[in-house]
This record gives C-alpha cells, structure tokens and sequence, in this order.
C-alpha cells in the first residue's frame, strides 16, 4: 500500500475488490472504497477514492461529510474542484468508528498533501511538501523490436512502473528527435544506455524524473546526450558539445502519439499501394496532431487530390515537405503564414487516396523527394564559448556514470554513492 500513508497501527485490509488508481505519476493498485481501515488507539482510517464521474461532495456526502467546501481554498492548494481526477485517493479520519471524519488528508499532486481538519465550527487546511529525492540510475540493453519493448525488458515493475517506463521511453524519443525515427529505424543489433533521475517519495513512491546522459547505437552509429543548463534551457549536446537539434525533425509525428506496439518494420497497409509513392507513412488515430519538421512558410494548406487535406511548407535550401491526408489544418495555418518547429499544422485523418488514418509525409529538396529519415542534416549549434568549460566538466561526468559496468546482480543498477 505505498503511495497512502495512514496512521500508525494495524493495517486491515477489509474488501478484496481492486481499484487500479492512476496518478500522473504511479499506477497503485487500491482496494475499493472503505477497504482500508487503520487502528492505532481507536481511531479509524477509510480510504476513499473519487470514482469516475463523481464529485468531491458526492464522495464526501459517502463518508458523512456534508459542510466541506473546496470553494475559497488558498490558492496555494492544488486542489481545484473543478479538475479533480477520478482515482484520487482521500483518507478519512474518525476518533472512534461510528463517529464522523475529523481529519481528511489527500494527496493532490506528487509534491503535495492536503490536509482538512475539523474545528469547532469549520474545517481547517494545511498543506503538506512530499520530499522526493532524486537518484541517479543506469540502464542498458539492446533494442530488438521497439524502444518501449527494450524498457520493459530491462526495467522491473519494482523499479519503474508500466507508465513511468513509457515516460523514459519518450523523453529518450524526444532527445533523439532530430536523429531518429523510433518508429522505424529499429534495427537488430541496436542498443540503448541511459543515467537517469528515478525520483524516489518519502512514501517510497518511485517515479522518473529525466535522462541526464544517454547513448543509442544504432545500425553501428554510436550517439550520445549530454543534459546541460547553461545560460538558456536545458539542452542536450553530443560529446562535442554540438547542440542535438537540427532544421528538421526526423518524423513529424510525436513517438508518443503513435501507438506503443507500433514496431520495426511494420508498414502501414496503404504503403506499397501507391505505385509511385514517395512519402513515408505514419498510421496514427485520427486527430493526432501533425507537426512542422521545421521552421517555414505556409506555400499552401487545402486540398489537394488523392493527397486530401495537404500543407505543404517551403523551408531554407529549396527545402520543401508536404503532409498529406489530414482530417484538418490548424488554427491560423493557411498561405503565408509562418510556423515554427514543432508547431501543429493540422491532424491526421484518412482524406484523400487513404484507406485508413495515416499521415503522408514527404521531405523534397529542389522539388526531388527525399527519404527524410536519411537527409543529412549537418552539426547541430556548439556550445557557447562561455560555458564550454562548464559542459565539458558535467560531460565528463556523465560519461563516467554511463560507463559504469553493469552490476550483474541487478538488471538495473543504482549508482548511489557518486
Ligand atoms: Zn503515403
């Protein structure tokens, strides 16, 4: 029962019904309502959950709370009525069994514990700070078949639960996404290795927190990140200390939008039906958002033939690229119009010559189209001079966490005592 903590004494575990709660942050696995109960003198606990399509009164009315008001909470609260997620777990407090609750605490947010107890006339609030702390940990391992499939593979439930694994698994997507397209350069033979803040509660929940330093080899190609803060925001840099963002994104589609057993090789049915096809095709559900590969104009965003709802995007260099298929443009996307990388242009859909919902991706150059999987896209931004020094120091270290040879006892190994 990690992630509520009770009062002290004699954990009764009432009812075997199950509910999977879902933070952000950690999937638990909570009995049902009324299911925990807490003895220390003889006072009771009950944890509650906020089922779905509940309000917080009706949860309360439940445990036989009718004058609590989230209405005029400080502002310093995360709990606005109005958002609460089903899932959310409140533990109720009575003197003796059959009286009322006269303390409800609740874990808002991963930093945060409310607390309401009762006064003589009102409830009082207070909030509570959960620590976490934050450990360095090193995972490796080949990646056969998909990134997420690596994860899993190298990464026990104990350590990191299914969702926080696919947390790693994009931030890894988002660092490569100048370099690599996850959903399909996958080759056998390629490896991942990566240091990363696992954040670690007082209440011994475990959550990641970011890649620091990573390396993928990928068909032989050895790439490495390094996180560095410097002057401006976090960016990770190759061992030159070269910045790895480039002009173009290598898949106009986030990782994680596409579905998580998307694997090597997998093609969507409507390639190879073209007979002159000369984009790449990504299958993703209908209304995931399409990205700009890079910066650029807006050369036309309508329709276009088999190719349905198209925009198509003049960059620098006689670059142009083309998306195709979409069920519809964003907001302010039309002829002439500026966007940046990594803006929405449109959605996916199924218009035009597409037998299902899938984008049609197409990179040209000087109007010849190219793989954009595979252009050269030149060095990415050096370092400042000012901070090279300071990038090489933190380079260093890193590269020694990410050396460090695998404990064999431990598919993952906690590197603690830096
Ligand atoms: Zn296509």
């Amino acid at each position: 029962m990690r992630g509520v903590r009770l009062a002290g004494g004699l954990l009764v575990i009432a009812s075997a019904a199950v509910l999977t709660v879902r933070w952000p942050w950690q999937t638990v696995e909570l009995p049902v309502a009324e299911a925990i109960e807490v003895m220390g003198d003889l006072s009771t606990e009950i944890v509650d959950t906020l089922r779905s399509g509940e309000t917080l009164s009706e949860l309360l009315a439940r445990q036989g709370v009718l004058d609590l008001s989230l209405a005029g909470l400080d502002p310093a609260v995360a709990l606005d009525p109005r958002r609460l997620r089903s899932g959310l777990v409140f533990a109720f407090r009575r003197p003796a069994p059959d009286s009322l609750p006269t303390r409800i605490t609740v874990r808002a947010t991963p930093e945060q514990r409310i607390i309401f107890q009762r006064a003589a006339d009102r409830w009082n609030t207070a909030v509570e700070s959960i620590h976490w702390r934050a450990e360095p940990f090193r995972i490796e391992g080949a990646i056969d078949n998909s990134l997420y499939e690596a994860i899993d593979a190298q990464v026990g439930d104990d350590q990191l639960d299914a969702g926080q694994r696919q947390r790693l698994a994009w931030d890894l997507a988002d660092i490569y996404a100048w370099q690599v397209d996850f959903t399909r350069d996958i080759q056998t033979g390629d490896r991942f290795r990566v240091v990363m803040d696992r954040l670690i509660s007082e209440d011994g929940e475990v959550r990641f927190g970011r890649v620091v330093a990573s390396e993928l080899t990928m068909s032989g190609k050895s790439m490495t990140a390094f996180r560095f803060e410097g002057g401006g925001r976090p960016t990770f840099y190759d061992a030159d200390g070269k910045s790895l963002r480039r002009a173009f994104l290598r898949a106009p589609v986030q990782f994680r939008r596409i579905s998580s057993t998307f694997a090597r090789a997998r093609r969507h049915p409507v390639l190879g039906i073209t007979r002159r096809h000369q984009g790449t095709d990504y299958a993703a559900s209908p209304g995931t958002p399409v990205m700009a590969a890079g910066d650029g104009v807006v050369l036309r965003a309508g329709r276009a033939g088999g190719y349905g709802n198209l925009v198509e995007l003049r960059h620098r260099n006689g670059i142009t690229t083309r998306y195709g298929h979409l069920r519809g443009f964003a907001r302010g996307v039309r002829s002439g119009a500026r966007v940046s990388q990594g803006q929405t242009i449109g959605y996916v859909g199924s218009t035009g010559l597409a037998s299902g919902p899938h984008l049609h991706y197409e990179f040209r150059v000087n109007g010849v189209a190219k793989d954009p999987r595979r252009v050269e896209l030149g060095n990415g931004a050096p370092i400042g001079a000012g901070d090279r020094e300071a990038f090489e120091r933190e380079r260093d270290r890193l590269l020694a966490q990410l050396s460090v040879a695998p404990d064999s006892s431990y598919r993952l190994s906690a590197i603690s005592a830096w």
